[in-house]
């Protein structure tokens, strides 16, 4: 058959006025971290963005207690790098838990995070105002 009849046939089967079918466009995904203090491990989980309403916090899959979400930008320190995890725990116990902080608002320049547990207990003086509201 061709095209031409083909139309004539949808057109008499009363095809011609149905809208298109809709495809639903999926979002991009977001791969967001959730670090345990209490194991030292981090767990990647995928959501899709919009709707945006991801946990801020989940229950760990390996000691059960309360991993925080460190959102995408996360890189976990080794296991045995004790003191990272220490800094890390400290920023997300006074609200830091790796936020963009602009301190600037006409410039997309975020301020960095700190290297070192004493960096950063400088940094969550600095930065209360750019604070969240802990969530350990
Ligand atoms: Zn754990």
């Amino acid at each position: 058959m061709d095209k031409q009849s083909r139309m004539e046939l949808r057109k008499k089967a009363g095809y011609r006025d149905l809208p298109e079918p809709v495809v639903k466009v999926q979002g991009p995904e977001y791969s967001m971290s959730f670090a345990c203090f209490n194991c030292k491990t981090s767990n990647m989980r995928h959501f899709n963005v919009p709707p945006c309403d991801y946990p801020k916090t989940m229950k760990c899959p390996i000691c059960k207690s309360t991993t925080v979400n460190l959102g995408r930008h996360f890189k976990p320190p080794k296991k045995s790098d004790v003191a990272q995890w220490k800094k890390v725990k400290f920023l997300a116990e006074h609200g830091f838990v790796f936020q963009k902080i602009r301190t600037d608002s006409s410039s997309y320049d975020s301020v960095p995070y700190p290297d070192t547990l004493s960096e950063a207990k400088e940094f969550v003086v600095k930065y209360k105002k750019w604070a969240w509201e802990p969530t350990l």
